[in-house]
């Protein structure tokens, strides 16, 4: 794990309302009061196509190595087809690949600087703080936390430095060793079905990418509920995740670029994979900022239920 990650995850631990790692979190001091703690809303984005038009290396590592895109995901595809390899390792490697032949050493530092050129849909760098206000106006005083998340098969280097980094509670993404052989070797390669595995690190509260995941945790144990989370994404490759969040009763919602085709996501509602689709528009008054609200307003009103069941059940078991 780079010192990154650990950095985060103590900067988390100090400044957040809940450390990261889960299991002591869900522990009282002897003699506290007991309250119900299953009020975090989580919003968990895939980036590519959701929050930005284009895969992200289209705007930083294909043009710096003078790399026309169209053909670079042909090559990277036919490839992974050809030796039945991994789309994302195969990208990942060719990427390098075709730099070191063009003589461009590309580090992470150059990744992170390149992240400032990714495009963002409009309304995306206000949404979180928009969503946020909101949540606060419509939770009143009822003690809910909002966090955004991001689960992307993309480069968490490229993310980091686009202007929106800051917002995320937590990023989940592809990850490179910079220093393992003459070219860098990946670290994490998160595919579509592995993007599950974060949902539920989310759900338990496992975000330690130390820990494992596979725990048995059972489900009143978990903080945040899948019918706390809505997960936002743009088509097949979000088809896990989405059916995830569905089956365990979360929610989800997928996006379009304006203006152009919504085929994908009528597939996606018309196979009941999602609660809505809009077009790719952040803005406040679209119709996806509209549909997201929608949503919150249902989990609000069932965590006020919840609660309400919660103190009644103890009630009961105090004989009152
Ligand atoms: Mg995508």
């Amino acid at each position: 794990m780079s010192n990154r990650i650990l950095e985060r995850g103590k900067r988390r631990a100090a400044n957040d309302d809940l450390p990261l790692a889960h299991p002591g979190r869900m522990k009282r001091a002897a003699g506290a009061r007991a309250v119900f703690d299953k009020k975090t809303i989580a919003l968990v984005y895939d980036f590519d196509g959701t929050l930005s038009p284009r895969p992200m290396q289209e705007y930083t590592f294909l043009p710096k190595i003078g790399e026309d895109p169209k053909a670079f995901w042909a090559e990277a595809n036919r490839l992974a087809r050809e030796h039945a390899a991994d789309p994302l390792i195969t990208y990942m490697h060719l990427m390098y690949k075709k730099a070191k032949a063009r003589g461009v050493r590309i580090d992470r530092e150059d990744l992170v600087a390149l992240g400032r050129r990714v495009e963002l849909f409009p309304g995306v760098t206000e949404w979180f703080d928009a969503i946020g206000e909101y949540v606060k106006i419509r939770s009143e005083t009822n003690g809910v936390t909002l966090r955004h998340y991001l689960i992307s098969s993309g480069l968490t280097e490229i993310i980091e430095g686009t202007p929106i980094y800051r917002h995320f509670h937590n990023v989940f993404a592809s990850e490179y060793w910079f220093d393992a052989y003459d070219l860098p070797y990946p670290k994490r390669v998160i595919t579509d079905t592995g993007k599950t595995q974060y949902l539920f690190r989310i759900n338990k509260g496992v975000e330690d990418l130390r820990e494992s995941i596979n725990q048995h945790m059972p489900e009143e144990k978990r903080p945040i509920p899948f019918s706390n989370m809505i997960y936002f994404g743009d088509g097949e490759t979000d088809v896990p995740s989405m059916a995830v969040m569905r089956k365990n009763g979360g929610h989800a919602i997928a996006v379009y670029p304006p203006g152009k085709s919504k085929a994908n996501c009528v597939e996606l509602f018309k196979a009941g994979r999602i609660d809505f689709f809009a077009a790719a528009d952040y803005r406040r008054g679209s119709d996806l900022f509209r549909r997201t609200c929608l949503l919150i307003d249902r989990i609000l009103a069932d965590v006020r239920v919840q609660e309400e069941v919660w103190r009644v059940t103890r009630e009961v078991k105090k004989g009152k």
